[in-house]
């Protein structure tokens, strides 16, 4: 039986007194039975890990670097986010694979490096809505998780996979429970091909999940939990979800 893991993307939202609000909520609402995590941007890590001392909420952050140390201006690498406390670092987010133009292989060196350093990646694939009107959805996820599963090797099997149709994130467009699950199922299948560990490991949905929503996503036998950006700005909706995986 997998824990479910719900995980805040705050995206780069936020200020030192709206995330004071925020984070003091979270404090309140909990516990719940699920594991809980917020990804915060690079500048508030520092106060969010202060704010959620001695609560069961973990926190990360949105990125890290592929390299360790250095002259790579502007990188945050995984060995300072180890040094902050940091448990998790989603990589290859949809946004970062877009805007920053960010290669299969570069989002699995993200990857590696982060457990280099002893933080989980969450890491992120997921079909546009042109790839899934092609019929592409398999092969595109299928080439994105190939990429860090050659990458890892037998440390496969530590990170945390997040499926993220792309047409679903911040659209308010949901994959149906049966689509999610059909997708999660095919990247289960693939893990379980590289790991022994496959079954232990947590495949979270993200797009557009909501507090409505979440009890029917996550009642899918292949759904671990939840990657929630804009749900995850406001306490009461976070809270919601987290209490839905519960
Ligand atoms: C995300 O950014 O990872 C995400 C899932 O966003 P939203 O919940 O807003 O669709």
């Amino acid at each position: 039986m997998r824990k479910k893991l719900v995980v805040g993307n705050w995206k780069m939202n936020g200020s030192r007194a709206a995330n004071a609000v925020l984070l003091a909520g979270l404090r309140e609402a909990g516990p719940w039975s699920a594991d809980v995590a917020v990804c915060v941007p690079f500048p508030y890590i520092t106060e969010t890990a202060l704010a959620l001392t001695g609560t069961q909420l973990a926190y990360g952050s949105q990125d890290c670097s592929a390299h360790e140390q250095g002259a790579y201006t502007g990188e945050v690498s995984s060995l300072m986010l180890h040094d902050l406390g940091c448990r998790y670092a989603i990589v290859g987010h949809s946004e970062r694979r877009a805007y920053h133009h960010e290669s299969d292989q570069l989002v699995a060196d993200k990857a590696k490096a982060a457990l280099a350093h002893g933080v989980t990646p969450i890491v992120c694939v997921g079909e546009t809505l042109a790839e899934r009107e092609a019929g592409q959805t398999e092969v595109v996820v299928k080439r994105q998780l190939a990429a860090v599963i050659h990458t890892l090797t037998h440390c496969i099997g530590e990170i945390v996979l997040a499926y993220e149709p792309v047409w679903a994130i911040g659209t308010g467009l949901t994959a149906t429970p049966e689509q999610a699950q059909a997708v999660h199922a095919v990247l289960r299948t693939q893990l379980h091909a590289a790991t022994q560990k496959s079954d232990a490991m947590r495949i979270l949905y993200g797009g557009s999940m909501k507090a409505d929503n979440a009890v029917a996503l996550l009642g899918q036998p292949d759904i671990d939990g939840g990657l929630i950006g804009g749900a995850s700005l406001k306490a009461a909706d976070f809270a919601a979800i987290c209490r839905a995986a519960g």
